[in-house]
């Protein structure tokens, strides 16, 4: 993976960023002087595997370190609205897991995965302006392996504007296109199998929800959507497009992308909540409203909507498209079929799958503006609820909840 050519690209990349980068790059000029391993082909040296992630709060620094088997280049940046670092790497293997103990001095969370092919990205949440004082990779000692270590001191806020200010080139590499989506152009033939875009929520750096006994939505998500592509490519009646077949971070407005390139009929959003009350389960179906049913169903779109900031995305180049998407005739039209849509899922997750009270409710989701795709978001369940986390985590429980989802689809297009 690390061929020569993209450790070009990388250089030139260095050379624009802020001093820690140059100083970054000459530490990895010098390891690889040092180490007979990056002496070696490079075959499979894209597949290092992280064993281990520690945090140490020091008088003048937090120190986060990680243990690798192999020495890697990284890029490291800061972000602001919430203040962030994010660290990206070539494309590792984790062996561990992120959760809450990272909470330690400047740091106040942590989440990695991959981001997009390629590439694998840590985002820490910091709790206040910072900048990275060192950043290097330590050579194997002994019985230790690699060592990574970043340590964040905290900065003036007039200091940490003049960081993000630095120009920085695109934090990942060129986007390989997907294998999924379909590139054709101009009207389908009439009698063309409709298409079903299944978009699993979340994935890569952005774990999505984190259940009762520690599932991560982005799990589930997937899970459901590998299964239900399954379930309809059997029918033989639909072409089937993913949005996300593994676990990677796709943005949202890349995947909107992805189901209108695809000319997709039918947009299903795949999601399982959370709440603070644990009692609290079953499914419900939300659709595209600029304005919400309900104050839950716009906190549960605000979160949902956030899943580009989870991953460490700047705001910087978001053009306007997905933010502001006029609803036109063409986009009522498609919120008129959504809502048929949404109601159908009810009825059949109602006679299968526990649902909720208040089981179609309306919000402004980012992933469902597709001005001209009927699109769905469906929370599957509550991952806070033992039962429900443990229902979505089988998949022989599933099985119900995918059918119920394979029929109302069925019924959409007996209809029309
Ligand atoms: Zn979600």
């Amino acid at each position: 993976m690390l061929s020569g050519l993209r450790g070009g690209a990388k250089a030139q990349r260095y050379a624009q960023n802020a001093p820690v980068n140059i100083f970054i790059r000459t530490i990895i000029v010098c390891l690889m002087l040092l180490s007979p391993l990056f002496a070696a082909p490079q075959a499979v040296a894209g597949q290092g595997v992280v064993t281990g992630v520690r945090t140490g709060v020091h008088t003048d620094k937090t120190r986060l370190v990680l243990d690798m088997t192999e020495g890697v280049e990284f890029q490291v940046f800061v972000l602001d609205k919430p203040y962030r670092v994010v660290i990206d790497l070539p494309e590792v293997a984790w062996q561990t897991r992120p959760d809450a103990q990272y909470h330690k001095g400047l740091i106040k969370g942590m989440r990695f995965g991959l981001f997009e092919a390629g590439t694998s990205r840590i985002v820490i949440d910091v709790s206040g302006p910072v900048k990275v004082h060192r950043a290097f990779v330590l050579p194997p000692k002994g019985s230790s392996k690699y060592r990574f270590v970043v340590d964040l001191v905290a900065v003036q806020s007039n200091e940490f504007r003049r960081l993000i200010a630095t120009p920085r080139s695109k934090p990942v590499k060129k986007v390989v296109p997907s294998a999924t989506p379909a590139q054709t152009n101009g009207s389908r033939k009439a009698n063309a199998k409709p298409v079903i875009v299944i978009d699993a929520g979340h994935g890569g750096v952005d774990p999505g929800t984190i259940g009762v006994s520690g599932s991560h939505e982005k799990e589930v998500t997937l899970a459901v959507a590998l299964e239900l592509r399954k379930k309809l490519q059997r029918s033989g009646k639909y072409k089937v497009v993913m949005t996300r077949d593994r676990d990677v971070f796709v943005r949202l407005r890349r995947r909107v992308a992805r189901g209108r390139a695809a000319k997709g009929d039918l947009f299903v959003s795949l999601h399982a909540d959370s709440i603070r009350k644990r009692s609290v389960r079953g499914a419900s179906v939300y659709t595209l409203s600029e304005k919400s049913s309900d104050k839950e169903a716009a906190a549960l779109a605000a979160k949902e909507n956030k899943a580009d900031i989870i991953a460490g995305m700047d705001f910087g180049d978001q053009s306007k498209d997905v933010a502001n998407i006029l609803i036109d005739l063409a986009q009522r039209e498609t919120m008129n079929l959504s809502a048929t849509f949404a109601s159908l899922v009810v009825d059949e997750l109602a006679s299968s799958v526990r649902v909720l009270r208040r089981s179609h409710r309306f919000a402004g989701f980012a992933v469902l503006k597709a001005p001209d795709v009927p699109s769905v978001l469906i929370e599957m369940g509550y991952l806070s609820n033992r039962e429900d986390e443990r229902i979505l985590r089988s998949p022989k429980r599933r099985a119900a909840l995918v059918s119920a989802l394979a029929r109302s689809i069925d019924t959409y297009f007996a209809k029309r």
